[in-house]
């Protein structure tokens, strides 16, 4: 059953936590940001009504908090050593680069060495540097967008950001166009891959008509849409062979029998997101997330979360749930005296 402590007075003869926690202490102004009124109601559903009673879950996730805030993570270890206990039965050699004990994390060399990891997504205030939410994900770039909409996708009830500050790998043609469908004005760079053009001339050279879907090469011919790939969102625009055959400018354009060129679906929004590129409110926005890519450094500066403890994508996320809430704690802190 749920244990409660219903006073903490003094824990040993001859000491007192009370007398050794300073008044200006880090802990006693976090306590003032703390409220644990909901707490046991939220999880009476999961203890048993009969038995011993447990540790008090209020004291359990101050522990939790304590050892976040301060980087101490060794108890973890213990309990994990603890609760370690592999299922019998015969144990197959794993694929190479799927961890044998951790399928779930990815192979990342990000960080010198190869290793399992996890990275850690926030979605923060970028005034404040305040985490509003958290997702762990496997250590892949490709999955830092999926990360951004699930987060994103959690808050559009309760709270839609108008805006959203990223780096370059967040801008991709799919997700700029996804972010302005939903009214997030996207203040990320486009991603732009460099054009592989041969020595030959570029797409500069040709004029888009948006109306006919066309493009307009420099000797007035069309070259109209030939093919759409719905996966890779390109589309195929082609000058016909019979018009470049003769061209004068054959050889600064093509060497195949003709040209092709392409354009993505989601053109039109990252050429919204280039011309807001030009604006103030984006170069003061792209000023900002400095405070913010702050966070990262100090979880391993500060809180020293440099190793996991837990396993799997759901322990990643509980510990990230937990630094996230020390960060904000520590932030609330620095604010409120500031
Ligand atoms: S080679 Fe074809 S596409 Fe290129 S300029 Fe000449 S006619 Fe136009």
């Amino acid at each position: 059953m749920m244990g409660q402590i219903k006073e903490q007075g003094q824990l040993f003869y001859r000491f007192r936590m009370e007398d050794h926690v300073p008044a200006g202490h880090l802990l006693r102004q976090v306590d003032g940001f703390l409220d644990f009124s909901s707490l046991r109601a939220e999880l009476a559903p999961l203890y048993s009504h009969t038995g011993r009673p447990s540790v008090d879950p209020e004291l359990m996730i101050r522990m939790l908090l304590i050892g976040y805030l301060f980087g101490i993570h060794s108890y973890l270890e213990d309990l994990e050593a603890a609760v370690a206990n592999p299922p019998p039965g015969p144990r197959h050699k794993p694929p190479k680069y799927i961890s044998e004990t951790d399928p779930q994390a990815a192979w990342s060399l990000k960080d010198g060495p190869g290793r399992f990891s996890y990275e850690v997504n926030y979605l923060a205030d970028d005034k404040h540097a305040i985490i509003v939410d958290v997702a762990a994900t496997p250590a892949r770039l490709s999955q830092e967008i999926v990360a951004a909409k699930e987060m994103l996708d959690r808050h559009v009830s309760g709270f839609a950001p108008s805006s959203i500050a990223a780096d370059k790998s967040y801008g991709t043609g799919p997700f700029l166009s996804w972010l302005l469908e939903r009214n997030i004005t996207p203040y990320i760079p486009v991603l732009d891959r460099k054009a592989q053009t041969d020595c030959k001339m570029t797409r500069d050279a040709f004029t888009y008509d948006p109306e006919r879907d066309v493009f307009i090469c420099p000797q007035g011919h069309d070259l109209p849409l030939r093919s759409v790939n719905a996966e890779t969102r390109v589309k195929r625009y082609k000058a016909k062979a019979s018009q470049c055959r003769d061209c004068p400018l054959r050889s600064h354009c093509t060497d195949a029998p003709y040209r092709t060129v392409i354009r993505l679906m989601d053109e039109e929004a990252r050429q919204i997101v280039r011309d807001l590129a030009k604006t103030d409110a984006y170069q003061a926005a792209r000023a900002r997330p400095k405070k913010v890519e702050m966070l990262f450094a100090h979880l391993k500066r500060w809180l020293k979360l440099t190793r996991l403890r837990l396993r799997g994508l759901s322990g990643a996320n509980e510990e990230f749930l937990l630094a996230a809430t020390a960060q904000n704690l520590k932030r609330l802190v620095k604010l409120s005296t500031a």
